[in-house]
């Protein structure tokens, strides 16, 4: 049977500031610039969505668009939408660079869809920054042993 991958594009606005206490105040303005201004700044975040699946013969689709939608609706656009992202418990001891969020997103996203299922996550995050995850669709970072920064 033939694959595809579909790529769904999604959007929520969020604020944050990079900040790690594990840098001093000094190394953190050096390392951060202006993203590690105290009052925070925000981004309108564009989130890409990869999910490879086999063709269905009769709908000619690999997976049902809406329930996708509903999926990423529920897990990634409620929690963070007008949100500040160093308020949720995932970045209470984490910076909220792209890298670790985009790593997130995926981590919430593998475990909803089928095993496998999965191949990409992108994140937009200004004009010029994009990042992307692909991991293994069956595991998260943490079995990974990914680090967190
Ligand atoms: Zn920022």
């Amino acid at each position: 049977m033939s694959q595809a991958t579909i790529t769904r594009r999604y959007r929520f606005c969020a604020a944050h500031r990079l900040h790690t206490d594990q840098l001093s105040a000094e190394e953190n303005r050096t390392t951060f610039g202006k993203c590690n201004n105290p009052n925070g700044h925000g981004h309108n975040y564009v989130v890409f969505v990869s999910v490879r699946g086999d063709i269905d013969p009769i709908t000619h689709q690999v997976l049902e668009v809406s329930q996708l939608d509903a999926a990423v609706e529920q897990i990634v656009v409620r929690r963070f939408d007008h949100q500040d992202l160093n308020r949720d418990p995932e970045f209470a001891a984490q910076t909220t660079t792209g890298e670790n969020l985009v790593l997130f997103l995926w981590e919430l996203l593998v475990d909803q869809l089928p095993s496998g299922r999965l191949v990409k996550v992108g994140l937009i995050e200004t004009r010029d920054n994009y990042f992307e995850y692909s991991g293994s669709a069956e595991s998260n970072r943490r079995e990974e042993g990914v680090s967190h920064g």
